[in-house]
This record gives structure tokens, sequence and C-alpha cells, in this order.
């Protein structure tokens, strides 16, 4: 399942290969560079969504590397150190590096870094464009439109319209509506959806506009075109 790339440079092989065999067993590809230099070209080339990096490296350090790696990305940046030492963290904090593991480390270890490194550098969603008839959502700004004219929501207006959005031409229950936006412990007695339904419909049917959010007597609503 996990497909992410992980770079890892560092120069002494062995310490290398047992980096790498406990990320490909993890599923994650791997590139190894014996350098540091080598490791900034793979690093522009092909850009990992990790790396791992020794401290002790010959030609460029670690640091420098570390350094010039972030004048171009925000990759998650894992340092492995010999050195222990509070001034050498805040150091190798100071030029980008996300973590630390010091020599000598487990794989669980590694591995266990690697993943937190990965979780914290996921965004919490991936901003979208949703599109239906003439509606346009944007998800990164919560901002709505209909035919390019802004719509002024609230947050659970926000989320009901972005629901069906989501779903076009699907009946979506009560139920489902209500899991959805007001989750299950919601104690209110409920006309909640209706009520939020006739707000949704008065702020996107202004001007004569046609109807897009109807009613399935008995179950539910549907996003769709007017027939
Ligand atoms: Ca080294």
């Amino acid at each position: 399942m996990a497909s992410e790339r992980v770079l890892v440079i560092e120069d002494e092989a062995r310490i290398a290969q047992f980096i790498e065999r406990g990320l490909i067993y993890e599923g994650y590809r791997v590139s190894v560079a014996r350098d540091g230099q080598t490791g900034l070209m793979i690093a522009r080339d092909n850009p990992p969504d990790l790396v791992i990096l020794d401290w002790m490296l010959p030609g460029l350090d670690g640091l420098e590397v570390c350094k010039r790696l972030r004048t171009a990305s925000d990759v998650p940046i894992l340092m492995l150190t010999a050195k222990d030492d509070v001034k050498d963290r805040v150091t190798g904090l100071d030029a980008g590096a996300d973590d630390y593991l010091v020599k000598p480390f487990s794989v669980d270890e590694l591995m266990a870094r690697v993943r937190a490194l990965f979780r914290r550098s996921q965004p919490v969603s991936r901003p979208e464009i949703l599109r239906f008839a003439d509606l346009t959502l944007d998800t990164g700004t919560h901002r709505a439109y209909r035919s390019d004219k802004p719509i002024d929501l609230t947050a659970k207006e926000y989320e009901l319209l972005e629901l069906f959005m989501r779903n076009p031409r699907q009946v979506l229950t009560r139920d489902v509506i209500f899991d959805r936006v007001w989750g299950y412990d919601f104690g209110g007695e409920s006309n909640i959806i209706e009520v939020y339904v006739r707000y949704l419909r008065q702020k996107t049917e202004t001007d004569g506009m046609p109807r897009l959010i109807h009613t399935v007597r008995g179950v539910g609503y549907v996003l769709r075109e007017e027939e």
C-alpha cells in the first residue's frame, strides 16, 4: 500500500543496506546515495517523499545537504547522527531537519520515526474544486459559487452542500446526511435537515435559478439537474 519514495543518503554501506532492507520490507521505494552531492542530484531529478540523511558524510556533510535540500523543498528529513548532544540537535533543526535518530538504532525505531514523519507531512486534506451544473465549491477556501456568484454559507450549510457535491445524482437518505453532517451524537430532534436544505435552497436559488437540491419523498434528498 505504501509506495512513498525514500531517499537514503548514507556513506556506510552496511548501514545504508540495513536501512534500505527495512524500508523495502515496509513497502517503501528506496533510492540510496553514498554521498551528499549524489543525494542532492537524485532529490532534484526525482523528488523523494522523505529523506534519511546521515550527518557524517564525505565531502558535503549532512548539515550542508540538509540546508540545500531545504532551499528547494519541504520534504521531511530524518537525520542520522552519532552525535547525541543538544547543541548538535539544535544546529540540525536550524538547518531544517524534522527529526533525529541517534546511531545505533533498531529497524523498528527507524520505521516508527519514518511513519511519524509521513503522518506529520500529510496535508489535512488536499483542496479541491467540486463542480456540479453551475455550482462550484472550493474545499480549500470553503467558498461556494453559483454561476460565478459567491454564496455566503455557514459552516453547516457548507458541509451539507459539500456532501451533496461529492455525491451528485445519488439519493442521500436522511440517516446518511444526518450521520455525515451532524454526527451520531447529535441529540436534537430532527427537522434539522429540512431546515438546512431550505437554507441552502434559499441561497442557491436566487434570481429564479433552477432547483438543484430535490426532495425524494420519504427517503431523503438528491443533487441533480431539474427534469
Ligand atoms: Ca556516515
